[in-house]
């Protein structure tokens, strides 16, 4: 990872903290074809040389390496995210062989396995969502908002809706599980209206909710129409916070706000994104290689990639690379550009792939900077002044 007047590392390898957390590229291709997807859309074509399904060999492979890993290490706990491409494209059977497989090799070594999902959930069936339920797989649905807000960028390759096919699943999903998808994952989409598409996700009544930033960085910017209020990401989920902490869904949980609340009261961050803690992260593809956070193919440089491999490598040998360390210390690896930025403690120079720009690599202030920065002090002027600091 480039980064230039500054050195990239300060921890010594040994410091790193053990991979918690494995996204397994389990399906490398997908049935949707939504426009702003960093798998497919934005320069990377790794996927067109991976399998298109992770076979028994490596996910056996991959278990086997957690299972060290934990032993290792001492873990009390691993959680492994079942990623695409679209995951369903497994179908029932393989995906309960391959569910099975981590539990039969993770599960004796005491560590408790915590297994989710990242789906479009337009393939769910009665099959799968039995499956989903004997397996205790967490499910995240990836959904825009209501119709409208979703069928902008969520067509399938023949260009048609998939709003119809998500709603058929999470019904299917709520009537074998039973029970609740974990969580709605939201791509802000700011052409849309923001109340709007609030109001349709809280109409799915599913308590978690994430709005995330879509990928793109310097080179590749996000998109603005031309009458929108800038800096017009910040306006749109100030509009959302505006909203939620006046009472709209106040029983939802956000996690991009919540993070945000969380890192301006002294917590360390709820997930990898604008946060004090050492990204336990790592993604595994269709053929074992190990990488990365999936979303760095957003930069369409490849610069996810370690070289590594779960047939031929341990866990640890990644615990040495300059990918993994470089997201172990987060003063270490903060663009130049945000040292003297007021809000840096919390935004930390926002997410990793949005700092990217050819030439100065990740060190650069995320391309959503002036929109964090407009959301984030706005968050913190209206904590103080609830909180009667202000
Ligand atoms: S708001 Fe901008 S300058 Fe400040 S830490 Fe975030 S990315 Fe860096």
């Amino acid at each position: 990872m480039a980064r230039q007047g500054a050195p990239l590392l300060s921890l010594a390898p040994q410091n790193a903290t053990p991979v918690q957390e494995f996204i397994l590229k389990v399906a490398s291709r997908c049935n949707l074809d939504c426009a702003y997807c960093y798998e497919y859309r934005h320069g990377d074509e790794s996927w067109r040389l991976a399998s298109k399904f992770m076979r028994p060999f490596v996910y056996e492979a991959v278990a086997r390496k957690i299972a060290e890993h934990i032993d290792q290490h001492q873990l009390k706990e691993v959680s492994v995210a079942l990623h695409g491409g679209e995951p369903l494209l497994l179908g029932p059977r393989r995906l309960d062989r391959l569910a099975g497989t981590l539990g039969e090799i993770i599960g004796p070594t005491g560590a408790e396995l915590t297994l989710t999902m990242q789906t479009n959930a337009t393939l769910i069936t009665d099959e799968i969502a039995d499956v989903i339920r004997t397996r205790c797989i967490r499910v995240g649905v990836s959904l825009d908002g209501g119709r409208k807000e979703n069928d902008r960028y969520r067509l399938d390759h023949g260009g048609a809706s998939s709003f119809d096919r998500v709603m058929a699943g999470i019904k299917t999903l709520r009537a074998i599980t039973p029970g609740e998808p974990a969580g709605i994952l939201a791509v802000i989409d700011i052409e849309n209206d923001p109340i709007e598409t609030f109001d349709a996700l809280a109409s799915l009544e599913i308590i978690n909710v994430d709005l995330l930033l879509p990928h793109y960085n310097w080179d590749r910017r996000p998109p603005v129409p031309p009458t929108s209020r800038m800096p017009a990401y910040g306006q749109w989920l100030s509009t959302i916070w505006d909203a939620w902490v006046g009472g709209r869904h106040s029983h939802l949980r956000i996690r991009f706000l919540d993070n945000i609340v969380a890192r301006l009261v002294g917590h360390p961050g709820l997930y990898e994104q604008m946060s004090e803690s050492p990204v336990a992260l790592i993604t595994i593809n269709s053929d074992g290689a190990i990488e990365g956070v999936d979303t760095l193919k957003s930069t369409g440089t490849g610069v996810q990639k370690t070289g590594l491999n779960v047939l031929d490598h341990s866990i640890d040998d990644v615990l040495v690379h300059p990918l993994y360390l470089a997201r172990q210390d987060w003063k270490a690896s903060l663009p130049d550009a945000c040292e003297g930025c007021s809000i840096k403690r919390i935004c930390a120079g926002g997410y990793l792939p949005h700092r990217y720009r050819s030439g100065t690599g990740f060190n650069n202030t995320s391309v959503y900077c002036e929109d964090l920065f407009h959301l984030v002090t706005k968050i913190d002027r209206d904590i103080r002044v609830r909180a009667g600091m202000g």
